[in-house]
């Protein structure tokens, strides 16, 4: 489509970054585009709409960049999910396996209750092991999973197949 056409323009990929192998999607051109961060906006608040989400979690770091100007047009409210160590108040926290070691994320407690429908929200998925590991959280909140929308979907590593299991039924939508 026109959107996705415009969404792909305005991706750029660095090659060896972070390390050498990797082809990394960049979306800071997009960001820095306002006509194309406004389509993106507008795709990711219709499907917050579509799912009945109640609130929006952001993935740290982009998924935060993304997220918010999404929970503002929804009119919904915006939740963090930051990386361990980073919120002040009482959290529950998730650990989940990277390639290399393991990586913890967190939420506030008091975010998130048994009334909410939650859609999350992050650039890229690629593993999956972050969505995974943030579907997982929202559940032991007491909250029900929306879905999870991504701007862009790595589909050669498989993120989808490992989170059919998690998300149980719950859309997940690449843009
Ligand atoms: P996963 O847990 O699915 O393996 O990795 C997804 C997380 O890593 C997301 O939070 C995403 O922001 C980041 N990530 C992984 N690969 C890329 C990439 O190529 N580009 C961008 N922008 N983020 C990536």
């Amino acid at each position: 489509t026109d959107i996705e056409e415009l969404l792909l323009s305005r991706i750029r990929d660095v090659a060896d970054y972070p390390e050498p192998g990797v082809m990394f999607k960049d979306i800071t051109p997009l960001l820095a585009d306002p006509a194309a961060f406004t389509v993106l906006t507008d795709a990711l608040a219709g499907i917050a709409e579509q799912t009945g989400a109640t609130k929006i979690v952001g993935l740290e770091a982009r998924g935060f960049i993304l997220g918010a100007p999404v929970a503002v047009r929804a009119g919904l409210g915006f939740i963090p999910v930051r990386k361990a160590g980073k919120l002040p108040g009482a959290t529950l926290s998730q650990a989940y396996d990277l390639e290399y070691g393991s990586a913890e994320i967190e939420v506030h407690a008091e975010d998130l209750s048994g009334a909410d429908r939650v859609l999350v929200v992050d650039d890229v998925l690629a593993t999956g092991g972050t969505a995974e590991a943030s579907i997982q959280l929202i559940r032991r909140a007491g909250a029900e999973v929306a879905g999870l929308a991504v701007l862009m979907e790595l589909g050669f590593l498989g993120g989808r197949a490992r989170l059919e299991p998690a998300l149980a039924g719950a859309p997940l939508e690449a843009l």
